[in-house]
């Protein structure tokens, strides 16, 4: 009779295979400082055939029994086997909507263009794949007596949002670093809502993870930063989610904005399992696009990737990914290379205009999505993508975090930039006269064929 199988995972460095650790080891870098992953026992995994994986992936979609109806625990032997289901904190997160943008689609000239809206979820981000993966493992810690008394994290605002709610969901205190003034309103009130102590710094977000990693050097302060690849496990699901939506059917494309450039590194671990483990046999290419005023791998990109320089990442609308010193760097390479990856970057008024292009076709898009869409217009029109190609562009925030943006794009009070789709409200006195000779002038312009 077949024994029970015993899933395992531990930490290893990237750059010395064979330094391992224990997850609940608090430990987020390797002995020189370099980065750790989350290594599966792959001869483990593989003895379920992929049609049974499949099968049992699709049987607890969206089902209430804890914790398999979250979108990252319903993979949870290929996440964080360890953690005991009892200290699982979810909120049923993942299974976000992968759909078919047909009208955008057909305006860029692609047949198939698909977006997954990660933005549909309990904070408005992905990022909320990889706090509970991450806020889980510490809440198994403290069962098994580890000394962490709190988590804390810098952020560009949504990882705090995210950090914030799983921590408090959790009964485990949060100290989040936001750089003063440079994040959206939205994404300062999560976790001033969900009762994080919040401090707003005089800096900017890498000013921010400088406070943060000493802050948790001592203290019993857990480091949640994308440093710590806890969070990746979760964040992986997103390629794996989106290959099961499409009838495990591998896309030609997936376009995904980068910043600290664990989202990129996280897809292509999901992408790897599902190859590895033989549920398919296809890599899709990835394309990773980043503002063009925060742009350090897409320089290293076109210097082939041989010297790296971190760089001060100039503002840009899309905030969350205004980083010049990207932690992730070398997965991030290690990505784009094995999924033959494309690096594009979009300038604010391409990032600005192309979300606003797809707003008008019903999307509602944050401005880092705006970057992806941009980077995939660019593709397009330069024929690296096909017409027929099947694209998938993640859309990691929901617009409503980012409404600043787009009023001052609608109200023309963006700065440098003259806004080529404005629709502000039009005032008018309450004449129904008036209304009604503007509104079918205004008919007239936007709809003629
Ligand atoms: C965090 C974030 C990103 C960038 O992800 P990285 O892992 O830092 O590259 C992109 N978009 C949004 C909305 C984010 O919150």
């Amino acid at each position: 009779m077949a024994s029970k199988p015993q899933y395992k995972a531990w930490f290893e460095s990237v750059a010395h295979p064979g330094e391992r650790y224990e997850l609940d080891e608090i430990v987020y870098t390797d002995r020189d400082g370099g980065l750790l992953q989350v290594v599966h026992d792959m001869d483990e995994l593989r003895k379920t055939p992929a049609d049974d994986w499949k099968a049992l992936f699709e049987a607890r979609d969206h089902t209430s029994e804890w914790p398999y109806g979250s979108g990252v625990w319903g993979k949870k032997e290929w996440v964080l086997p360890c953690v005991q289901p009892d200290n699982v904190v979810s909120m049923f997160e993942g299974h976000s909507n992968l759909f078919w943008a047909e009208r955008y689609g057909k305006q860029l000239g692609l047949e198939a263009l698909w977006i997954k809206l990660c933005g549909n979820t309990h904070t408005g981000s992905f990022k909320d794949l990889g706090m509970t993966a991450l806020v889980s493992m510490v809440k198994e810690m403290r069962m098994r007596g580890k000394p962490v008394r709190a988590v804390a994290c810098a952020s560009t605002g949504d990882t705090s949002a995210a950090l914030s709610a799983y921590a408090a969901s959790a009964g485990i205190p949060a100290i989040v670093f936001l750089p003063r003034g440079k994040i959206s309103l939205a994404q300062l009130i999560q976790p001033v809502a969900n009762g994080a102590i919040v401090f707003a710094l005089d800096t900017d977000f890498d000013g921010c993870m400088e406070i943060v990693k000493r802050v948790a050097e001592k203290d019993g302060i857990y480091l949640a930063n994308s440093m710590n690849s806890l969070r990746i496990e979760g964040q992986k699901t997103v390629g794996i989610e989106i290959v099961q939506q499409s009838e495990w059917r591998v896309p030609d494309w997936i376009v995904i904005p980068g910043g600290n450039l664990g989202n990129v590194s996280a897809l292509a671990k999901g992408l790897d399992m599902l190859v590895d483990l033989g549920l398919v046999t296809k890599r899709p290419r990835i394309v990773c696009a980043q503002a063009a005023n925060a742009n350090p791998l897409y320089r290293a990109y076109q210097r082939g990737f041989e010297t790296f320089e971190p760089i001060a990442a100039q503002p840009t609308l899309a905030s969350a990914i205004q980083i010049g010193n990207p932690v992730s760097y070398e997965k991030a390479v290690d990505a784009i290379q094995r999924y033959d990856g494309v690096v594009e970057e979009a300038t604010e008024a391409e990032l600005a205009e192309a979300a606003a292009e797809a707003d008008r076709t019903g999307l509602f898009n944050c401005p880092h999505t705006g970057v992806a869409l941009a980077a995939t217009k660019k593709l397009v029109a330069r024929g690296e993508i096909g017409p027929q190609d099947h694209v998938v562009v993640i859309s990691t925030a929901h617009g409503l975090k980012f409404v600043d943006f787009k009023v001052k794009y609608h109200e023309m009070r963006l700065e440098g930039l003259i806004p080529e789709h404005p629709n502000p409200a039009i005032e008018l006195p309450a004449d129904y006269d008036t209304v009604r000779t503007r509104m079918l002038r205004e008919i007239e312009l936007r709809f003629r064929e």
